[in-house]
């Protein structure tokens, strides 16, 4: 995104290093991500945006695709990638290889509309895991858990009104992308938390909200926009989680992929910009995906 951009590489090698620390690195399975192919992003793209992309994508330099939102020459590649590290989670997952996968991509992908970029994002990567969950698995149901402190308006757009998909996210309004407040259709369960709210605004989001919700749907696999930018260190926003409610957090939606869906969980990075709290965050979250908390 260019020099002094918070979406930078740094953010991977801070979930890496803290990965080492605690000693969870060594009891991970590690893929590489392939390239998604242009038919796995049409299930989410119109194929026309898929292609206009492609093309702008520059040779030498910096293009910028909206203020918040620029490519460089490696940037096409990454975001092949991070939208096919879902689909090849995805298949790992539904092919019982794993029980549960941790995509550390960049760029992250759920403010990317359906033929717009937008926010740091260029493809819906967990969209893109949906719906190839849906379309080349056949399964019937599928939930997306948003966490990260902006409103998902792309997964949202893209998701609204489908009866195969359930969206519950909690995020600061009225913040950007100052979307999200009121629910547009049934399958969209949005929290919206007022700046400054914390571990208790969240667990009532997840309890009252979240929890009855997904209970009713019975997702057969639960992807996560797994953004640590609502921890409490990260000033992008103004919301105050700890590194203690990413663990809960995912501990809760465990217990439903546990109860409805086998345990498969596949969780993408999104947002998270205070380096230490997203390693710290993100460890959390990823030892509870393990089954190893
Ligand atoms: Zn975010």
């Amino acid at each position: 995104m260019g020099a002094h951009h918070p979406e930078q590489p740094a953010r991977l090698s801070a979930i890496e290093d803290q990965l080492i620390a605690s000693g969870l690195g060594q009891l991970l399975a590690r893929y590489e991500a392939p390239l998604a192919t242009d038919e796995q992003l049409a299930r989410v793209h119109l194929l026309d945006y898929v292609q206009a992309i492609r093309e702008v994508a520059p040779r030498a330099g910096t293009v910028h695709l909206d203020p918040d939102t620029a490519m460089n020459p490696y940037s096409l590649q990454a975001a092949l990638r991070a939208a096919g590290a879902a689909v090849l989670a995805t298949d790992l997952v539904l092919a019982r290889k794993h029980n549960a996968a941790f995509c550390a991509v960049r760029p992250p992908g759920h403010h990317a509309c359906r033929a717009r970029p937008m926010g740091f994002c260029i493809f819906n990567n967990v969209a893109v895991g949906a719906r190839h969950a849906l379309q080349a698995h056949g399964l019937e149901r599928v939930a997306i858990i948003d966490f990260d402190v902006h409103h998902g308006n792309g997964t949202e757009e893209i998701f609204e009104g489908d009866e195969q998909v359930l969206m519950a996210s909690t995020f600061q309004h009225p913040f950007y992308p100052y979307s999200g407040t009121d629910n547009p259709a049934p399958n969209m369960v949005n929290v919206p938390l007022a700046a400054g709210s914390g571990s208790k605004e969240l667990k009532k989001a997840v309890l009252e909200e979240w929890l009855p919700a997904l209970n009713e749907f019975k997702p057969e696999l639960i992807l996560f926009s797994a953004g640590f930018d609502a921890h409490a260190e990260d000033d992008m926003a103004m919301l105050r989680f700890t590194d203690a409610d990413y663990a809960w957090v995912t501990e809760q939606v465990k217990a439903v992929a546990d109860r409805y869906a086998q345990g498969r969980m596949v969780s993408m990075l999104e947002g998270g910009y205070a380096l230490s709290a997203l390693g710290r965050s993100a460890v959390q979250h990823i030892k509870v995906l393990a089954g190893l908390s």
